[in-house]
């Protein structure tokens, strides 16, 4: 048998010339999880219609270029057309996932063929009810797992996406075991965001610290691996000698929200400061100062808009330069198995 050691997390550049759509077909959720990001403030109530979901496919879609489409929301399956959306994204070329809080709504799993559909993502943030539910609400464990067997059942390629914050770290070891027993074959771990309910005054407690995170997380996706897991994690701290790049200026990113707006880095969805929008079908360039501007500048903290979002969490050594740089939050480690 392997030891688990012998697993070592890898980290998967930003690769030239790949593209990914995050395309949020609603901000609607059946779901009020304690950490959601979704923000209607700034991103609208409306779902977006389904022909304009499908210019919208159309406007993204660079059929001779590797392009990932992610359809999210709120919650995508509570779109009547998502079915539709899947089959024409495919047409496009796109390799499609959907990001589910698992609920599978409009009876998803008879609507959709496994084989179109190259990743179904269910959210969960905890190996059981107890820690699940008091993050996603209660009974969405029983919900999620009894859908996510549904789904391997039938045939669909799954992954599991767990946002590891104060509330359920102490308890990520033990979602290895369960992904195994629930037959999933990738693991996302996301680190809390800083954005939607994350950013309000008092969510601090939310936030992890970064040597538990540095302590548990890559142990964590070992263990993962060792059982035939695929696990990709966020980098967070860039080691000594590391480069820091930006996905803003290196990488095709795409957050585009349903009244238009189209970011290229989400964590500045919080805030009227996207680069792009999608007017009359076209996708045109913003005016004023707006994210782009932040991508070129450098500091010693790594990531500007996390220094900018979160001051506070960043160390600093008695000679004044930061204990960590924070890498670009799309820059992941991945293990295999
Ligand atoms: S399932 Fe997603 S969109 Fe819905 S409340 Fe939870 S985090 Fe927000
Ligand atoms: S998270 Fe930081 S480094 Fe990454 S795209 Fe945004 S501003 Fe750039």
């Amino acid at each position: 048998m392997q030891n688990i050691n012998d697993f070592t997390a890898k980290t998967v550049d930003f690769k030239h010339g790949e593209r990914n759509v995050f395309l949020h077909l609603l901000t609607q959720c059946n779901l009020a999880c304690r950490h959601c990001y979704i923000n209607p403030a700034q991103h609208g109530t409306n779902i977006l219609p389904k022909d304009t979901a499908l210019d919208w496919l159309r406007l993204f879609a660079r059929p001779d270029r590797a392009s990932n489409l992610v359809l999210l929301g709120g919650e995508p399956t509570l779109h009547p057309d998502l079915a539709e959306i899947i089959r024409a994204a495919k047409a496009l070329r796109y390799a499609v996932t959907v990001d589910s809080n698992g609920f599978l709504f409009h009876d998803f799993l008879q609507q959709v063929q496994p084989d179109e559909l190259d990743f179904l993502s269910f959210s969960l943030d905890g190996p059981d009810a107890a820690v699940n539910d008091a993050i996603r609400g209660e009974g969405v464990f029983a919900v999620c797992t009894e859908n996510l067997r549904k789904a391997v059942s039938l045939g669909f390629r799954t992954s599991l996406i767990c946002t590891v914050s104060a509330l359920n770290i102490e308890h990520l070891h033990e979602m290895p075991a369960l992904l195994a027993e629930l037959g999933v074959r990738r693991f996302f771990i996301q680190v809390i965001g800083l954005r939607g309910k994350s950013a309000v005054a008092g969510a601090n407690s939310l936030q992890v610290e970064p040597a538990r995170w540095l302590e548990l997380v890559p142990k964590t996706a070992r263990q993962a691996a060792r059982l035939g897991i695929h696990v990709t994690f966020p980098k967070v701290f860039l080691d000594k000698g590391e480069t820091f790049s930006c996905a803003g200026q290196v990488a095709e990113n795409y957050f585009v929200f349903p009244n238009g707006r189209v970011y290229r880095c989400p964590l500045c969805e919080d805030y009227p400061i996207h680069s792009l929008r999608i007017e009359n079908g076209q996708l045109m360039q913003q005016d004023g100062l707006n994210e782009d501007r932040f991508f070129s500048l450098r500091i010693p903290e790594g990531c500007v808009m996390n220094k900018l979002l979160q001051p506070d969490t960043i160390a600093y050594l008695p000679n004044g330069q930061p204990a960590h740089r924070i890498s670009c939050c799309m820059l992941k480690q991945e293990i295999r198995c």
